[in-house]
């Protein structure tokens, strides 16, 4: 915060968070990286720096050759794109007065994904299909879904724009159990069929360890560890992991 007043041009010293810090990690095409640590320890911001809506002070985000921290915001749209985002519960992004169809459509016309309207309703008609929903459901409103279908709707409108990266946050983290996996199921079924890549992030150990090759765990916005996501979660090398694996109910 800074808090600044006209009368006696007083500024309070801005009030610096290091959400991230020495980072440094790769994902490879088709891999899933599982991000894992306490609340606070700097998930989010890992993804949404990748997604570009919180700015790096320092450091390189390389994606297929490019450092996405050079790009202008013009620049930036294509990987807009290519790199999506599932969070926690998309009925927040998903405007109430807009049919689910319309919310799935209204990214692919501002990224130009298809270009005639009967295309793109017989394509949104397959993404429902895909994950989950029915054709029927193109009509209806976000409230008349529960929260494990909105985060289906999340997934389809995510899916239609042919992303390549996905970045999940906590994208399971509000549903019961029994939706979180039907849901889990889901995004690792899709995985398979588009091959797309996924940074999942999550707090909770278990469901990171059930979609990830590769898991990095996060403490204060620093890696405490890394490596293959089986060999982590089985051998533990510190406490701070030992006691991720221990709060698992
Ligand atoms: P959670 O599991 O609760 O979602 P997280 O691991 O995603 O936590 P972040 O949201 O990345 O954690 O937060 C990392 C650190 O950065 C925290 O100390 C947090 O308070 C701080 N932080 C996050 N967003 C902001 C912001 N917009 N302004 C200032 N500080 C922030
Ligand atoms: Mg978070």
């Amino acid at each position: 915060k800074t808090y600044y007043t006209s009368k006696n041009n007083w500024f309070a010293k801005p009030n610096v968070v290091k959400g991230v810090d020495d980072v440094s990690f790769k994902v490879y095409e088709g891999e899933t990286v599982g991000l894992v640590g306490e609340s606070g320890s700097g998930k989010s911001t890992i993804g949404r720096t990748i997604l570009g809506l919180e700015k790096a002070t320092a450091g390189e985000i390389w994606y297929n050759g490019v450092n996405l921290l050079t790009l202008n915001n013009s620049q930036r749209k294509k990987y807009r794109q290519e790199i999506q985002l599932i969070f926690q519960d998309p009925y927040s992004s998903l405007n109430p007065s807009m049919k689910v169809g319309e919310a799935i459509l209204e990214p692919m016309i501002r990224h130009g994904v298809l270009a005639s309207n009967s295309k793109r309703k017989e394509y949104i008609y397959q993404l429902l299909e895909k994950v989950g929903l029915e054709k029927e459901h193109y009509n209806r409103y976000p409230h008349e879904f529960s929260g494990g279908q909105r985060q289906r709707i999340g997934i389809a409108r995510a899916l239609a724009l042919q992303p390549k990266l996905i970045i999940c946050d906590e994208s399971v983290s509000a549903l019961d159990v029994s939706v979180q996996a039907q849901v889990l199921n889901l995004l690792n079924k899709l995985k398979k069929e588009f091959e797309f890549t996924y940074l999942f992030i999550s707090h909770d150990l278990s469901i990171v360890k059930f979609m990830s090759d590769q898991l990095i765990v996060l403490n204060q916005g620093k890696i405490e560890e890394i490596g293959d996501a089986d060999a982590i979660y089985n051998q533990p090398q510190k406490a701070y992991t030992k006691a991720l694996i221990h709060a698992i109910p």
